[in-house]
């Protein structure tokens, strides 16, 4: 579709930027990390050259210092050919960084970001827990105050990057009961996992960051989509946490991470996104040269009417995501916005996938063809960063306010 309304000329260049390197450099591997399920350090490195890694961040912190739209134009231009590799996008960016950006002290700031930002490092966040999920202020995990410390027990699941990162944000109970004000956040730092091969390509890897003596990365999780990403445990067993690695106030966790997601479902719509719009290129092609019956398979109506819903369905996707993000940009409210172009573009790239397998007939079903990968890819898009019946309340809550209890 034609991004007048939304794009400048900065824009079209970032994407056409973003593009380049995609063909050039993720479309080729993007099968084979995919299946050995290996995380792409080669990439994160050119990504931290290009700047990608710091998209949204002013050039005085290491960012490239360009807008939040150029960031969400990245996601989604790498989500049409690698969802792992937008996702290490956004998950850095957005989870990792933003926090510490928007609640961070300026020394915290100074500290952590420049690493961030220059793709030094990568950074995650820990919210989800093994007994709090869409109920994430159900947080278990206690942080204890001792002096000038405090003591972290408890852990975290499904976290992205835990494993290959080094800088994390997470939240833990400083406060008595099971009241939200009770949540604080913290940034703990620990050595990456795969040090050998960090060290060999010079990226992931800081040695002047503390590793905080009872902070690790548990067991990798072997999923059936984004499997070149890396999603392990975070565990702190009587973590010494120094009291200025307090992210914000004592009691504010609760009230930040809750700004951090509306942020991140903008992300997250935008690599559903492109999944929906790399699986739609791939069918359109197909269809113009399998030939059935004497005739190339894109002259039957059947067909003619899964392309023209899945055409529909994004464009109506790019607007719901490049409005929310228009709307985040120019301060505006974007709650109900980002909620639903989150839950809207992921149904919409699990249904776009799910008929690009279709129009590939079986030679869908096999890895020789990338539509596979994107309908797995696909799934985990209503799950992450809320499910699509958690966006569900949150429309409704915007919706009817005090009427929802
Ligand atoms: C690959 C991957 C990467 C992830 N990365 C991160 C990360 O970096 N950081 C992080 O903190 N977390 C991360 N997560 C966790 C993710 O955010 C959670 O999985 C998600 O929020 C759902 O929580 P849950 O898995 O505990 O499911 P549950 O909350 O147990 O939900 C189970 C089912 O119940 C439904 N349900 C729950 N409550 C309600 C309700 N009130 N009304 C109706 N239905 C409801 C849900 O919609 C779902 O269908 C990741 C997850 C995955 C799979």
């Amino acid at each position: 579709m034609d991004h007048a309304l939304y794009f400048t000329e900065q824009h079209h260049q970032v994407r056409e930027m973003v593009r380049d390197f995609a063909r050039q450099h993720v479309a080729p591997v993007a099968r084979q990390l995919d299946r050995a399920s290996e995380f792409p350090w080669a990439n994160v490195k050119r990504m931290g050259e290009l700047g990608l890694l710091g998209v949204p961040w002013p050039e005085e912190l290491g960012g490239t210092g360009m807008d939040q739209l150029s960031y969400y134009i990245t996601i989604h231009e790498l989500a049409k050919v690698d969802a792992s590799h937008a996702l290490t996008i956004s998950a850095h960016t957005n989870l990792g960084t933003s926090p510490i950006v928007e609640f961070g002290t300026s020394e915290q700031r100074q500290r952590y970001v420049p690493l961030l930002a220059s793709g030094r490092v990568l950074g995650g966040f820990g919210l989800t827990e093994p007994g709090a999920g869409s109920d994430a202020g159900g947080t278990a995990t206690t942080a204890v105050e001792r002096g000038d410390h405090f003591v972290l027990n408890g852990s975290k699941v499904f976290i992205t990057h835990a494993g290959v990162g080094e800088v994390f944000v997470a939240t833990a109970r400083t406060g008595a009961g099971n009241g939200n004000r009770g949540i604080s956040s913290f940034i703990l730092t620990k050595e990456t996992c795969d040090l050998d091969t960090c060290r060999r390509l010079g990226v992931g890897h800081e040695e002047s960051l503390p590793r905080i003596k009872g902070f690790r990365a548990g067991k990798k999780e072997d999923k059936m989509g984004w499997r070149a990403s890396d999603t392990r445990e975070l565990i702190f067993e009587d973590a010494a946490v120094p009291r200025e690695n307090l992210l914000g106030k004592p009691g504010e966790g609760f009230t930040n991470f809750l700004k951090t997601l509306d942020a991140g479902r903008i992300g997250i719509a935008a690599l559903s996104l492109g999944i929906a719009e790399g699986a739609y290129e791939e069918a359109l092609r197909y269809a113009g040269v399998r030939r059935q019956f004497g005739k190339a398979i894109a002259s039957f109506q059947g067909v003619h009417f899964q392309l023209a819903d899945m055409a529909l369905g994004i464009e109506a996707g790019t607007h719901l995501l490049y409005h929310a993000a228009w709307l985040k940009q120019t301060g505006r409210p974007f709650k109900k916005e980002a909620a639903m172009a989150k839950l809207f573009c992921s149904e919409l790239a699990m249904r776009v996938t799910t008929q690009a397998v279709q129009i590939f007939g079986g030679y869908g079903y096999t890895t020789e063809y990338p539509v596979e990968r994107m309908m797995r890819d696909a799934k985990v898009c209503e799950i992450g960063e809320g499910t699509s019946e958690i966006q569900r309340i949150v429309i409704a809550r915007q919706i009817l306010g005090d009427l929802v209890g």
